[in-house]
């Protein structure tokens, strides 16, 4: 049973500002890279228990090289993909020949009363696909299900969690704080939180027989709403994207893999708006 594990940093236990999840911040993003890489651990460490086979890691926040790889398990059947950009981003690296996939460290969608919500970029305000609001973790879900993957362990904020699993009731959810608000939670420590991911990670493997890929069906349509005019401005210099609003895009694709790519392409060319001061 072949495992592909997608990394996000803010859902990591503890985690309550952007500071500790950004790579030029000397001060706390160190320690809680740390937090992040032994969340990461324990899922391996889980997923070992339960059976796993070769295990690919996508580090998939920020620039995406946060993992500190030493702290990780010495073990050769196990591959980290680091670095950005990278064609499907936090997806890079899930192929045909992965089974089964988990999500560790994720964060509520834009929008949600939740820690450092965000989808993919602070310029996305809320994205839609086929009128279902849609998370990282549904967005990257539905990759996963166009390959027949399914997911199922996601850890991080009670909010990601709860709203994962009700899309995906196979699942396993590993909550591993709860929000107070943007920037404030009421956390499990970092050792309660990776004892909780490694039997979230080893009943997950025991899910694997009825668990299911979650699919969205075709034809396919992306819609975005960004968080300023100028975001939707850019965005809709790509081809395909047609402007629906002040700050509406849509997009509408014959295949799932397409969608996503056209979103991951969008998200680059909102960070290039920036008000003209
Ligand atoms: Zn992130």
């Amino acid at each position: 049973m072949n495992l592909y594990i997608s990394c996000d940093m803010e859902g990591t236990a503890g985690v309550c500002s952007w500071k500790q999840c950004d790579p030029s911040d000397t001060h706390e993003y160190p320690v809680f890279r740390r937090y992040m890489t032994r969340e990461v651990a324990a899922a391996i460490a889980g997923a070992r228990d339960g059976g796993a086979g070769s295990i690919v890691v996508n580090d998939s926040h920020w620039s995406m090289h946060n993992l500190l790889l030493e702290e990780l398990p010495d073990d050769d059947g196990l591959r980290v993909i680091s670095g950005a950009p990278k064609p499907w981003s936090m997806m890079q690296g899930l192929e045909a020949t992965v089974d089964v996939a988990f999500f560790t460290g994720y964060h509520a969608k834009g929008g949600d009363c939740a820690t450092l919500s965000h989808t993919y970029s602070e310029a996305m305000y809320s994205v839609s696909v086929n009128g279902t609001p849609c998370s990282e973790a549904l967005l990257n879900a539905a990759l996963a299900g166009s390959y027949g993957v399914p997911v199922v362990l996601v850890t991080g904020d009670r909010t990601i969690v709860e709203e994962t699993t009700r899309a995906m009731p196979w699942a396993v959810g590993v909550a591993v704080k709860n929000a107070i608000g943007f920037s404030a939670v009421n956390s499990l420590t970092p050792a309660a939180a990776c004892e909780a991911i490694r039997s979230g990670a080893r009943e997950a493997m025991r899910r694997v027989e009825q668990a299911r890929p979650f699919v969205f069906e075709p034809p396919l349509e992306l819609t975005i709403e960004t968080a300023g005019v100028e975001h939707a401005d850019f965005i809709e210099l790509m081809p395909g994207f047609q402007r629906i609003g002040g700050r509406s895009v849509r997009f509408t694709a014959s295949d799932y893999p397409l969608l996503l790519q056209a979103f991951i392409a969008a998200t680059r060319i909102a960070a290039a708006a920036n008000p003209i001061a």
